[in-house]
């Protein structure tokens, strides 16, 4: 009796040492998932794509943003990057930066090492790519009396169903068609120019980053511009104008004088398009061109 008891402890302890023999392994694996999964998820930001198409930062503030890099001496890429991230893409609130040195130049480093580099990467991209390749503004600096725009991206559109407004509006004060010079604003060939419903005569040009650029309602096209076109920053497209809102081609006069300018940005933050708010895009050139100028 005693010895079969013994015997079936013995068993028991064997199965033990066996099972023993594989918790390391066991707990190996346990901490390799929780790693796998804690790291997946700080490489994804919680940050809706609408959100971030809508860049609402106004135009003072990426102004300041980019003077506040220069005194600091911090890449102006990624500081408006972190600052956008920690700020849900300026959708919430106006935010007043002149607080930006006390609340966040002052924590910089701990805000940056809150997120993996792997998840700010495609944001930072999506900004380099555009500042980087924006040469020029969309308009020659001698019309600057002529024009006035303002940030209406997401405003609603009613033309061809309910939607919102994905892009910029520079306006001819005067409403005169024709007379103010379109330029690229991007070195980049052209990959489609003729007439579409929407945005009547207009001009898409793909930079090298991949984003796309399209110049709508265009009274006339540049001498020579057709598909496949090499275009250089500056290099007139056209003429500023009222065509579209037709399938009608050539159709005028269905709303005042203006280019509608549209930033399609290449990221693979999605597979979908991605119209961004060019208005913060052209504000900063606009603003370096003056400076520069005077
Ligand atoms: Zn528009």
């Amino acid at each position: 009796m005693k010895k079969s008891i013994y015997y079936k402890k013995h068993k028991k302890y064997k199965k033990t040492y066996v099972l023993l023999k594989y918790i390391p392994f066991i707990i190996l694996f346990i901490i390799m998932i929780i790693f796998f999964v804690k790291f997946n998820n700080k490489d994804k930001l919680d940050i809706s794509l609408s959100n971030v198409a809508s860049f609402k930062i106004s135009s003072d503030n990426i102004i300041a943003l980019e003077e506040v890099s220069k005194k600091y001496n911090i890449d102006f890429y990624e500081i408006l990057t972190y600052y956008a991230i920690e700020n849900n893409f300026f959708n919430d609130k106006n935010l007043d930066i002149s607080n930006i040195e006390k609340d966040f130049i002052i924590n910089y480093d701990s805000i940056k090492s809150k997120y993996s580099k792997k998840s700010v990467e495609p944001y930072y991209n999506l900004i380099k790519n555009i500042i980087e390749e924006i040469k020029n503004f969309p308009i020659p600096l001698e019309y600057a009396n002529n024009y006035i725009y303002g940030d209406s991206y997401g405003a609603e559109r009613t033309y061809g169903g309910k939607r919102i407004h994905t892009g910029t509006d520079i306006m001819d004060k005067e409403n005169i068609v024709g007379r103010i010079p379109i330029i690229s604003m991007t070195d980049g060939i052209i990959e489609n120019i003729g007439w579409n419903e929407k945005g009547g005569y207009r001009v898409g040009i793909k930079s090298k980053s991949g984003n796309y650029y399209y110049y709508a309602h265009l009274d006339k096209f540049e001498e020579g511009m057709e598909k496949g076109k090499e275009i250089l920053a500056g290099d007139t497209i056209g003429y500023m104008g009222n065509t579209g809102y037709s399938k009608i081609e050539g159709t005028k006069g269905n709303f005042e004088t203006h280019l509608h300018l549209g930033i399609e940005a290449q990221t693979n933050l999605t597979n979908d398009e991605l119209w961004i708010n060019p208005y913060p895009f052209l504000s900063l050139i606009e603003n370096r061109q003056k400076n520069s100028k005077n």
